[in-house]
């Protein structure tokens, strides 16, 4: 079975020596609960309960499966036993609303717990997941009654949510949404149809289940204009607000699936389930996109947290497996060969995983002290600004980061050579279980379309403007220090290449739109590589810093500058590919008429 240890070091590193949270949290609103002793409980518990409840399910979670009998989902054995320690302990209420059974934590705390969880059982971890984002969506858009009701319930983690948009005709493009919604006498809606790959629409974990589904009304203008949400719980709530009747909601199937098997992936049929709208009639898009954005960056921690096991287990296996000696000579004479850590193929892999990993460590929590900016804010600026970092980011934290996850994992499997193509290793489930990161809550194509086309183009470049200056201004603060050139020199000139390429995308997708699609892919992973540079170089400066006081632990923060190195050196230069295939445009791509790609299949 694989092991895992919180990455709780690291997590001190990032936190209190490259984004500086003992300030950050200072300034937050909750600041005198959130000292630095509360802060390491609350990590500590988080990794302990991960690592002894969590973990022992993964394997055996994916090798069960969900079934499906007489319309009741069961979970593989131990889910609900951990679910009811996950509520036991607190864990729901983390970042919850404090006026509706929350405890009121920064969101960037759930969001160091969620790594753990996603390091340790990623399918488990999805039905306390999913809730969240129906936490989310109802605080920001339900009514009062509506937030005493359910908000409370899934704070507390008494009952779970799902989020419903997703039908056979429609994934990307919602506005070919087919389920509709009658308005009843009683004051809500009935709700008809079906919506397919719901992740843990029915379940036995909790006694409830709250549907967030997107319908349309009689009186519905066309296309995603048209689209309202509605709260269609499972039991409907009698007058104390506990279970009460049935509502006609139903689990049809389960989808059988690459991966994440611990997760009930659901058919849901409304056959004239009782809903009720949440927010305006014909807004449901902008209310789904609270829960969207809120799972987005859940999606992106989804693929750090496997990244981060993966990288564990390759690790210790990869000092452990002896096979060959080293190239310049034998290194452990006392053994019949040197373990697979001296050569230098596996080591690249080794560090592409370290690399990838404690970069988009620093990306989310970076991400995370948005969310919390926003969350808090006092002045309205503030929060504007915060807003804006935090929706060009998005895209990227969750793109970038599933992508790369999954090369991550990939490797986390060759450094075990066949054995990580067997079972029992468990390395083979982290690459099944981070390939639908890429897919799900927005495919990477539609998160590159986000980014380039939506972020940045329709602001007119404002957003990246001010997320550029962040990296010119820390170019320039460190020009001249000779200890930090060989970070600040490429990735200044990689930022100035960032606005180019964006500029020369711009000019040409006013002569044709389709120059927008034909660039975004690159586009991301461009923006990615650069991301994570620029954490790199702030982590080098931290390292730096340190070490010019003698820490005890000097070969942690040495570790951290040849990881940066590794970076610039290893992995920063796929940004000329990208760069390349951005200035190449879409005349390769969209010339080609649709019935000749077939050509030569028949003889
Ligand atoms: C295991 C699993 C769990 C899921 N959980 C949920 C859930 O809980 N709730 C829910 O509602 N949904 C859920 N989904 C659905 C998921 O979000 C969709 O599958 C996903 O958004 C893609 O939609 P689609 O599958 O219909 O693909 P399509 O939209 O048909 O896309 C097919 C391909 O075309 C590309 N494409 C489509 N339109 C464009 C465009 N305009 N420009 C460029 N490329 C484009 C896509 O990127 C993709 O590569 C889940 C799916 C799976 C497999």
């Amino acid at each position: 079975m694989p092991s895992y240890q919180a990455p709780l070091r690291d997590f001190r590193f990032v936190m209190d020596e490259v984004l500086d949270y003992p300030r950050h949290y200072a300034q937050l609103p909750q600041a005198e609960e959130i000292t630095p002793d509360v802060v390491s409980a609350i990590l500590e518990e988080g990794a302990r309960f991960t690592r002894e409840v969590l973990l022992p399910l993964n394997q055996t979670g994916d090798e069960q499966g969900c079934r499906l009998e007489g319309g009741e989902v069961l979970t593989p054995s131990g889910f609900k036993e951990a679910y009811a320690q996950y509520v036991e302990g607190g864990w729901p209420s983390l970042s919850g609303d404090t006026a509706y059974h929350g405890q009121g934590l920064p969101t960037s705390l759930g969001m160091m717990l969620s790594e753990m969880v996603c390091s340790t059982n990623l399918a488990w971890g999805m039905y306390p997941g999913l809730s969240q984002g129906a936490a989310d969506a109802l605080r920001h858009h339900g009514s009062d009654e509506q937030k005493a009701q359910y908000l409370t319930k899934l704070n507390d983690g008494t009952w779970t949510g799902s989020m419903c948009l997703t039908e056979p005709q429609c994934g990307t493009d919602l506005g070919l949404i087919k389920t509709r919604a009658r308005p009843d006498e009683a004051g809500g809606c009935l709700i008809t149809g079906t919506k397919i790959f719901i992740s843990a629409g029915e379940h036995d974990l909790a006694e409830n289940i709250v549907h967030l589904v997107l319908a349309k009304l009689p009186d519905a203008p066309e296309g995603t204009k048209g689209i309202s949400l509605f709260v269609v719980p499972k039991y409907l709530p009698d007058a104390e607000g506990e279970i009460g009747e049935r509502n006609a909601v139903s689990c049809g199937a389960l989808e059988h699936k690459m991966g994440i098997h611990g997760n009930a992936t659901c058919v849901m049929n409304f056959d004239g389930a009782r809903g009720y709208l949440v927010g305006e009639p014909h807004k449901g898009l902008t209310c789904m996109f609270t829960m969207m954005n809120v799972a987005r960056i859940g999606v992106g921690i989804q693929g750090l947290g496997l990244m981060e096991v993966s990288f564990q287990n390759a690790l210790a296996y990869a000092r452990d497996r002896l096979q060959m000696r080293a190239l310049s000579g034998t290194r452990e004479a006392d053994k019949p060969a040197d373990s697979i850590i001296s050569h230098p193929d596996v080591r690249r892999m080794l560090l592409t995983q370290k690399a990838f990993t404690e970069g988009g460590r620093m990306l989310v929590l970076h991400a995370a002290q948005l969310a919390d900016r926003i969350e808090y804010a006092t002045d309205a600026t503030g929060c504007e600004a915060a807003e804006t970092e935090l929706g060009l980011l998005t895209p990227i934290v969750k793109a970038f980061l599933t992508e790369v996850g999954f090369e991550a994992t990939n490797e986390g499997v060759q450094v075990f050579g066949g054995h990580g193509y067997i079972r029992e290793w468990g390395m083979e489930q982290y690459v099944r279980d981070a390939r639908i990161t890429r897919l799900y809550e927005g495919t990477t194509g539609i998160q590159a379309l986000d980014l380039l086309g939506r972020k940045v183009l329709m602001s007119q470049g404002e957003a990246l403007k001010s997320f550029t200056r962040q990296i010119h201004k820390f170019c320039q603060a460190h020009e001249g220090n000779d200890a930090m050139a060989e970070f600040v020199t490429p990735l200044a000139k990689l930022n100035a290449e960032w606005g180019d390429l964006t500029m020369a995308v711009g000019m040409k997708a006013m002569q044709d739109r389709e120059e927008v699609g034909a660039a975004s892919f690159d586009y991301l992973m461009y923006a990615g590589y650069v991301t994570l540079a620029f954490f790199w170089a702030r982590a080098a400066q931290a390292a730096h810093q340190a070490l010019s006081g003698n820490p005890d632990d000097a070969a942690f923060y040495r570790a951290k500058l040849d990881t940066a190195r590794f970076y610039y050196q290893r992995l920063l230069p796929r940004t000329r590919a990208h760069a390349e295939m951005i200035r190449a445009g879409g005349e390769t791509l969209m010339s080609m008429q649709a019935e000749d790609f077939e050509h030569g299949f028949a003889i």
